[in-house]
């Protein structure tokens, strides 16, 4: 072969790689639709954490790592397993499961003793305290609600802890979701509002004429805390039995049970010497609905939800990430870590889970980029999150972006997906999201609604983001994000807290604290325990708000936190919400 066919052969060589190598880059939506079609197949049931077909999709996802030449994250004492997929798994535990005691008492004595059937007559709710009371006096308040708001209080009197509260369903305003009383007139709202009157116990007359038909009666646990007394669901018939009775017993027997769930986690090693120790990561959540249930926006429980945009669609974008990353030369120097976390729908579990047990160091870790329903582009439409969370977002997003796509940038590091839990640890994040739509959180969110040539194009954009990233140095610059004005609640003052999802029985845990807010003012930080504000003791969020729904802009109050050990008292004047 002479010198001069040799270049030609080699030129051509380097062509045909390099055009080989090109497509490989990029994001394909054949591969999107084939893993989106899994994942949200009538096989996977749904995702629901904890359950067989998340465990089934946890185990395709691992697979596809391995299969990628991703390598598990650096093995930590409880990850010493050898079992080959397993060691692309993080395992957490979260209450998944609820049963009935063997302890559970309803009995009125008036003469003789009448004991009421547990699930049949009366039934403890899964977020019910345990305990067993001797109660003296049975108290009917309204619907149970207190919301000095409102002007409305069903709690007059003065209560002790031998009084047992029994109230209705529902609000004043009957049904109307969009009436006065929605966040008041939540069962969490009554439950504080009970605690904080000082009754004992809260019993809640059902609306069915069959017990079993109430969704009370559904032994269920939201992870979001305990009530902190006793609280059950009793029949129309208990409660007439109970009227005018003067010795109660209730004992309350309820066996929460620890369920494994996975999140999936694959690493890409960088390529520099250095910068490789830092970290970029991609994530997505995988876990979805199940059969319905909690969450749910389906009229009935009992049909899968699919969910293929919410989130098939980023947990593809996830693995096409992975494959394009994992194909591009030279590698990337940071290394990449990529994520799909479970129990996003029962309340960002697996985030929160792997924030506070990193595989890679959170102070190395220089940017989160989470993807969670990104699968029905419309119109070009695309809502980044989190732009203001690091100096060099806004810049970095828009450079080159063309025309493409028509962009809708938040500046807030929190929101309801796996992200905040990043941006609560201080760290840059992303949230790419395509909007909500008819489908959302219903059985109808399935693959062959997903635009998947656009989707493809999205991760195109986020290929390039992640790759500016990687070659921003020094790394990117933190910055507390301007927050949105803070939602829902209803409520006239503003504190500006960042509760953490966690589950909590004995405080109200910060994430974080905004900037400028009363709460920064009054020396609150991220990691801070909240135990009391005035009077009213705070066990969960749902005592937190109740205790914000009583305060008054401008007028002082003392906070009492747990910090570490300490036991801090401090001074809050809350601010007036506009
Ligand atoms: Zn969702």
């Amino acid at each position: 072969m002479t010198l001069k066919r040799f270049s030609i052969f080699v030129a051509f060589l380097l062509l045909f790689t390099r055009a080989i190598s090109a497509q490989e880059l990029e994001p394909s939506a054949s591969k999107l639709q084939q893993h989106v079609t899994y994942l949200a197949s009538d096989e996977l049931d749904g995702r629901r954490t904890g359950t067989a077909g998340a465990n089934e999709a946890a185990k395709y996802l691992a697979r596809e790592f391995e299969r990628l030449g991703l390598r598990p994250a650096p093995a930590t004492d409880s990850r010493k397993i050898n079992v080959m997929l397993a060691r692309y798994l993080q395992t957490f535990s979260y209450i998944g499961r609820v049963e009935l005691g063997k302890n559970n008492v309803l009995s009125v004595r008036s003469g003789e003793t009448l004991n009421f059937r547990v699930g049949e007559d009366w039934m403890p709710l899964g977020i019910s305290t345990n305990k067993k009371l001797d109660l003296t006096e049975v108290v009917f308040a309204g619907y149970g609600i207190t919301a000095a708001e409102l002007n409305h209080n069903d709690y007059k009197g003065t209560y002790s802890k031998t009084q047992v509260a029994v109230i209705q369903k529902g609000t004043p305003d009957g049904d109307n979701p969009h009436g006065k009383f929605t966040t008041a007139g939540q069962l969490r709202f009554k439950i504080a509002a009970a605690q904080s009157a000082g009754v004992g116990a809260l019993l809640i007359i059902s609306s069915e004429d069959d017990l079993k038909n109430d969704s009370l009666a559904k032994l269920h646990y939201d992870n979001a805390g305990l009530a902190g007394i006793p609280v059950a669901v009793i029949s129309k018939q208990t409660a007439e039995k109970l009227a005018n009775a003067k010795q109660v017993t209730l004992a309350t027997d309820v066996v929460r049970i620890d369920v494994a769930a996975h999140n999936v986690v694959g690493v890409i090693e960088g390529s520099d010497p250095v910068l490789k120790d830092e970290s970029i990561v991609i994530g997505a959540h995988y876990d979805h609905l199940g059969r319905g249930g909690e969450g749910s926006l389906a009229p009935r429980e009992g049909e899968i939800h699919h969910g293929a945009d919410d989130n098939a669609s980023g947990t593809a974008g996830v693995l096409e990430l992975a494959r394009i990353f994992s194909t591009q030369r030279p590698k990337l120097k940071r290394t990449l870590v990529f994520i799909a976390f479970s129990g996003e729908e029962e309340g960002l579990l697996g985030s929160n889970y792997y924030v506070n047990h990193p595989l890679m160091p959170l102070d190395k870790t220089v940017a989160m980029i989470n993807m969670d329903m990104i699968g029905r582009m419309k119109d070009r439409k695309l809502i980044v999150g989190g732009v203001g969370t690091a100096k060099e977002w806004r810049q970095l997003i828009t450079t080159g972006a063309n025309n493409a796509f028509e962009l809708t940038m938040n500046e807030d590091g929190y929101g309801p997906s796996d992200h905040s839990s990043f941006y609560s640890k201080q760290i840059p994040v992303l949230f790419f999201w395509t909007g909500t739509h008819n489908d959302y959180h219903k059985p109808s969110d399935t693959f062959e609604k997903i635009n998947y040539n656009d989707e493809a194009r999205i991760l195109s954009l986020v290929a390039r983001i992640v790759r500016d990233v990687d070659a921003a140095d020094p790394r990117l610059t933190f910055t507390t994000a301007k927050s949105d004005p803070p939602r829902g609640g209803g409520f006239r003052v503003y504190l500006g807290t960042i509760p953490n999802y966690a589950d909590t029985n004995d405080g109200l845990l910060l994430d974080g604290v905004r900037d400028d807010s009363p709460a920064a003012k009054a020396g609150l930080k991220a990691g801070d325990k909240i135990v009391k504000i005035g009077n009213r003791e705070v066990k969960n969020v749902y005592d937190y708000t109740a205790a914000l729904g009583e305060m008054k802009a401008g007028q002082e109050y003392e906070i009492e936190v747990k910090r570490g050990e300490e036991k801090l008292t401090l001074k809050i004047t809350p601010a007036a919400r506009n």
